[in-house]
């Protein structure tokens, strides 16, 4: 038989699906994979159902078949109105908005739309596994920059290193998955300036914009000159703790959100109906469940950030995201570490070393979510104090 994709085949199972797989084999508690173990607010998933059963009574096209390609106009228009009133950000959802199958989706289809094989990519690592896969399908090199752990900050001169006339895009991601840091504004500013100066993109992953501690979240198109040459994406998955209905979202100029579309219009097509319209009335009524919301996180960030101290663990205090790094003790690897945990203490963690490529600070790393229950979060605690 002549062969398969070669990329395609050789990539890996995703080290979330090993690990909650192997969470549910040993009857450990997940903090693995991050996704909350309860779930979004009952008035949203009502949305959706009430969508689901109005069917075609709602209106000319039936809720229950295929929606615009682009995104149904009530949410590009709850999209749009809020980036303006959050960021002063201005989307026209007519033509600067493609709404996609969470923000996993929305990654793939501009990595597909900007790059040409060959290009190459600047990705900071620790990165989320599916940057690498879609700029692989897409045919870039990909470039690692490490962000250096205790603060996760770049080196300038390595950044600077990394770049080259090949150079397309740097993808952002903040706030960050897996180590929950805050990219400063002089971190994003430097980065602005390399973009001008060498004429790249920024695709900025903002899926936790929302949840974020001490210090607020701005997104990159906010920063001078970066409105032209920065793609946003986010979705819903994290703020309204929905990650299975994976909507999402990309923004940015009109010809490369027109580019998006047209890979999005022959990969899916099109987002699940009813979610959407669900999803544009969450957005357009979310004020007083973000408040709710950020202060639940936070103290669900407190609470494991202390119980893990009081266990003797080395844990870096995260800014944002649902998820906390800890550095494991000297001569410790995190895979073993990882299987150690689930099968001695029934803890399921990520072992962070596969979201490196160059670095090996990964292995010195593992990675907790918080996105759980009070009572979830305790027993964890528990079953590590033993
Ligand atoms: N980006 C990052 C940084 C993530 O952690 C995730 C995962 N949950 C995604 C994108 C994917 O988001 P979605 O579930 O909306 O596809
Ligand atoms: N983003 C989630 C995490 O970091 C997982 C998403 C997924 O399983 N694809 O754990």
């Amino acid at each position: 038989m002549k062969p398969l994709n070669h990329t395609v085949t050789e990539f890996k199972e995703s080290i979330f699906s090993t690990m909650t797989k192997l969470a549910i084999d040993h009857e450990a508690i997940n903090l693995s994979q991050g996704f909350p173990d309860f779930d979004g607010p009952q008035w949203i998933i009502d949305l959706a159902k009430n969508a689901m059963d109005q069917g075609n009574k709602l209106g000319y096209v039936g809720k229950n078949q295929y929606a615009p390609s682009s995104g149904i106009l009530p949410l590009r228009e709850a999209i749009s109105k809020n980036y303006k009133r959050f960021y002063n950000l201005d989307f026209d959802p007519a033509s600067e908005i493609v709404v996609t199958n969470g923000a996993t989706e929305a990654i793939f289809c501009a990595c597909m739309a900007l790059i040409n094989p060959g290009d190459e990519v600047i990705v900071f690592e620790p990165f989320y596994d599916s940057y690498l896969a879609s700029l692989q399908m897409a045919g870039a090199r990909v470039v690692p920059v490490t962000l250096k752990a205790p603060n996760f900050s770049f080196d300038s001169e390595e950044l600077i290193a990394a770049i080259n006339p090949k150079t397309k895009m740097v993808i952002l991601n903040n706030p960050h998955n897996p180590t929950g840091k805050i990219f400063s504004s002089e971190e994003i500013k430097s980065i602005a300036e390399l973009a001008r100066k060498f004429d790249f993109y920024i695709l900025s992953d903002e899926v936790y914009e929302f949840l974020t501690y001490e210090t607020s979240h701005t997104p990159t198109a906010c920063f001078e000159d970066l409105a032209n040459r920065t793609i946003t994406i986010s979705s819903t998955g994290k703020t309204f703790g929905l990650t299975g209905w994976k909507i999402g979202w990309a923004c940015g100029p009109k010809e490369i959100i027109k580019a998006i579309h047209n890979v999005h219009q022959f990969t899916t097509f099109c987002v699940a109906h009813p979610l959407q319209v669900a999803m544009a009335e969450a957005l357009n009524n979310m004020d007083q469940y973000l408040i709710e919301f950020k202060a639940d996180y936070l103290k669900k960030r407190n609470t494991l950030v202390k119980g893990l101290k009081e266990c003797g663990f080395n844990i870096l205090n995260p800014q944002g995201t649902y998820f906390a790094m800890a550095l494991l003790p000297e001569g410790e690897n995190d895979v073993d570490y990882c299987k150690r945990l689930i099968v001695e203490k029934k803890v399921a963690t990520i072992p962070t070393s596969a979201f490196y490529l160059k670095s090996n600070e990964g292995s010195k790393m593992i990675r907790f979510c918080f996105a759980k229950k009070d009572e979830t979060l305790k027993n964890a605690i528990k079953n590590l104090t033993l």
